[in-house]
């Protein structure tokens, strides 16, 4: 059974599992999420990267463009001076040249002549004719070259810029300005990632034209090497290329002079470089939150499954006996197999009056009792499981074949208790037991209350203690239960009504008395005996209600019948057991009494003689004060309960009422000595005795020939209401004169 709890409060491996698994899915889901981001985030900057290399590049090629032109637009304003004011003084035109030189970051400025000499600011006069790029300007084109190193021996790298002066259409000479290659590739450098990329000016070729000095930058001076001449490297637009197990984006920009492209490059580590340093930290934030969510994932699962076992113990376990309780078995009743069933008794157990032993004995006591209870089961029925339901209230099951061995193993279990109780184990108490067998049961509810019913059987029965469940049972427990709840209307309609039963003095017929008898009058007229409600009522309290109202009608009733010139003899009123525990119940009659201005000496009070065994009540102390207020005390049904010749003889009863199922043993032999017997006590002792139920003339014979006198019974006349009973006692005080009453009052 325990399985079906476990998967009912999910505390199960599987729970534990599902968990597990959620945890890990959650791990995997987030790698996976971290493995996307890192793609996004890469994909982003690829593209970023794309960008960025395009604008510097396009910016380059603006700067370098603007340069170059601005240059060659001051050689071209100084060519048309030139040519608007003639001159052929080299040396003056070279060293007018120098201011130029000086404000427009020229390296150089100067003439060379068709014949090839060169005049420049700073002082240069040589034959040039045969180098590059003079060689190509002698020519007469406008040009922008590439770099070539200086003439005059250092290692500094130039680019030049001609421009042909032309007089009357024909050149005459041309200028030259040299400017530094490193200059303008350093400024270039300068706007390209951190300083990371490079930008250098190729040909369509892939040939190095603007680049900077090679001694200062060695990668730089690798890719000048691996790019020269490789025309497939050199698409417009980006491109990457591998070099030297290193990936380079590229972008080629055109630059509209001779061809050229402005090309910037970056490796990849380095573009990457804050793009890794952006993963890394959106890496450890990730993990760290993780590693948060995964501390809070497992408080979370921790908690949970401490509250889980917290409400699972709250729930399902006895706090007295730490044990498994009611609830338990009501989950699992359910997911019990129905061939088991076939092989299992159900019971409901509990304690007579544990109200009274708690009070008795104390609570503490009171729990140990629970706890005896629960420990005796398991260890003489081990084979069987039990259940506190509320205070002494216990149910179980009991694997048993059928209703005899159901039977036989209960019996075994009252035996050991009552083993334990003569060891002085545990404060005596007694067990009721109610079993039903459980095949054809689906709901708990229905077995439990069937159950209960076969337990009320026996509840404070001294003869059983243990009932199996048949139909009957349920019969009654449904008209006890119509019984409990119509009692509150039934009072409030004034259905409770009393009948009387006359006493008469057997030898000559004179009423002495009468016994005052409930009936439930309903609206429909029909009459309920008290044998069908009373149990009941004693059962749930609502006897104390019940001869409280009796009482009243009777007070009425007397009252009444004096008013109306009626001498009424004692009448006896039954009291219930439950009644008399009520502490301060004497008091209340007689308030209750004098209040009507009626005489005390006018009631008797039937007391039962099993109240005698009952615990709870201190029989001689009330008897003694209903002695005291004037009342007389009956003991009823002599005979019935356990023997009680030493409650005759302690407790100062004045009349013995001899139960009818000894009068109707009359011609039994043997009963008939217990009779006399009984009779020639009463006697002794000197309590007058009635015989409860005469039917017969027989009967009456023989008891009026053994000394009995006094007698009740259907023979002379059944309980009758009020009305009737009155007329009788008209009929009789007016034709007899003399009237006796039972008990010698
Ligand atoms: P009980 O006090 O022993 O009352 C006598 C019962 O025997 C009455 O039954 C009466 O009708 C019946 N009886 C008397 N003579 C004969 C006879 O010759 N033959 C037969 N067959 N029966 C006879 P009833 O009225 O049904 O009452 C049953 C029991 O209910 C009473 O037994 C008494 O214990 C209880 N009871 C009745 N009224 C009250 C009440 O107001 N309060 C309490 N607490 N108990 C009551
Ligand atoms: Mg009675
Ligand atoms: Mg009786």
């Amino acid at each position: 059974m325990e399985k079906f709890l476990k998967k009912e409060i999910g505390l199960g491996k599987k729970g534990k599992t599902v968990s597990g698994i959620a945890i890990f899915l959650f791990f995997i889901l987030s790698i996976l999420a971290l493995f996307l981001m890192g793609r996004k985030i890469s994909g982003q900057i690829h593209a970023d990267v794309e960008n960025n290399i395009e604008n510097i590049s396009q910016k380059n090629a603006k700067f370098i463009e603007k340069e170059l032109r601005n240059r060659q637009t001051l050689l071209k304003s100084i060519a048309e001076f030139l040519e608007e004011s003639p001159t052929f003084d080299y040396e003056l035109i070279a060293e007018k040249l120098k201011l130029y030189a000086d404000n427009y970051d020229f390296f150089d400025i100067g003439v060379l002549t068709l014949d090839g000499k060169l005049y420049t600011a700073s002082g240069i006069r040589r034959n040039v004719k045969d180098s590059y790029p003079y060689d190509e300007a002698i020519k007469g084109e406008e040009m922008i070259s590439e770099s070539f190193p200086a003439i005059n021996g250092s290692k500094t790298r130039l680019n030049a810029i001609t421009m042909p002066v032309r007089i009357d259409g024909e050149i005459v000479f041309i200028l030259v300005g040299n400017y530094r290659t490193g200059e303008l590739a350093d400024n270039l450098n300068i706007h390209t990632r951190q300083g990371n990329g490079y930008s250098i000016v190729i040909d369509a070729d892939g040939y190095a034209m603007i680049y900077p000095s090679y001694g200062k930058n060695k990668d730089h001076r690798k890719i000048v090497e691996y790019i020269n001449g490789k025309i497939e490297v050199v698409p417009e637009g980006h491109t990457t290329f591998s070099y030297e197990d290193q990936t380079y984006y590229a972008q080629f920009e055109p630059l509209g002079i001779n061809g050229w492209y402005v090309m910037t490059c970056i490796e990849e580590k380095d573009a990457f470089l804050s793009a890794n340093e952006i993963l890394w930290s959106v890496s450890a934030g990730m993990v760290f939150l993780w590693s948060m969510i995964l501390v809070a994932l497992v408080l979370l699962v921790t908690i949970y499954h401490k509250y889980q076992t917290k409400l699972h113990n709250t729930v399902f376990i006895d706090p007295l006996l730490h044990e498994r309780n009611y609830e338990y078995l009501r989950v699992c009743f359910p997911h019990i197999l129905k061939e088991d069933r076939e092989r299992m008794a159900f019971f409901a157990l509990d304690v007579d009056k544990f109200k009274a032993y708690n009070f008795t004995y104390g609570t503490r006591n009171g729990d140990k009792l629970i706890r005896y209870i629960d420990d005796v089961f398991r260890s003489t029925l081990p084979e069987g499981r039990i259940y506190r339901h509320v205070s002494d209230q216990f149910v179980g099951i009991l694997p048993c074949e059928n209703q005899e061995e159901a039977k036989e193993k209960m019996t075994g279990l009252l035996d050991k208790v009552q083993a334990d109780i003569e060891d002085r184990v545990v404060f005596p108490f007694v067990l009721s037991i109610g079993v039903c067998m459980m095949d054809g049961y689906e709901e708990l509810q229905a077995i439990y209350s069937d159950a209960m019913a076969a337990k009320n059987t026996v509840k404070s029965s001294h003869i059983h203690q243990c009932a199996i469940y048949n139909g009957e049972m349920r019969e009654k427990s449904v008209k006890n239960m119509e019984l409990e709840s119509g009692f509150k209307e039934a009072l409030h309609n004034g259905e409770f009504q009393v009948y009387y039963q006359p006493k008469y003095d057997m030898r000559d017929g004179v009423i002495i008395g009468a016994e005052a008898l409930v009936r439930w009058v309903k609206k429909d007229g029909t009459i309920v005996s008290p044998g069908e409600f009373i149990p009941c009522y004693e059962r749930t309290g609502q006897i104390v209600r019940l001869d409280e109202e009796v009482l009243d009608i009777v007070c009425r009733q007397m009252k009444q019948m004096e008013e109306g010139g009626i001498r009424p003899p004692r009448v006896s009123v039954n009291f219930s057991r439950v009644h008399l525990m009520k502490p301060g119940i004497t008091k209340k009659i007689k308030e209750k009494i004098e209040s009507m201005g009626l005489n005390p000496s006018l009631f008797a009070f039937e007391i039962t003689e099993s109240a005698l065994y009952d615990d709870g009540i201190s029989l001689n102390e009330i008897v003694t004060e209903f002695h005291a207020m004037g009342c007389q005390v009956d003991m009823d049904d002599y005979g019935t309960g356990i023997s009680s010749l030493n409650s005759l003889a302690n407790t100062e009863f004045d009349v013995i009422k001899l139960d009818k199922s000894f009068i109707d043993k009359i011609g039994d032999k043997k009963m008939e000595s217990v009779i006399r017997s009984t009779i020639t006590l009463s006697g002794r002792l000197g309590i007058p005795l009635v015989a409860e139920g005469v039917e017969t003339e027989e009967q009456i014979k023989c008891l009026v020939k053994w000394g009995c006198h006094l007698g009740q019974g259907f023979y002379y006349s059944r309980p009758v209401p009020a009305e009737e009973y009155k007329e009788m006692l008209w009929r009789e005080q007016n034709t007899k004169t003399s009237r006796r009453s039972c008990g010698g009052a």
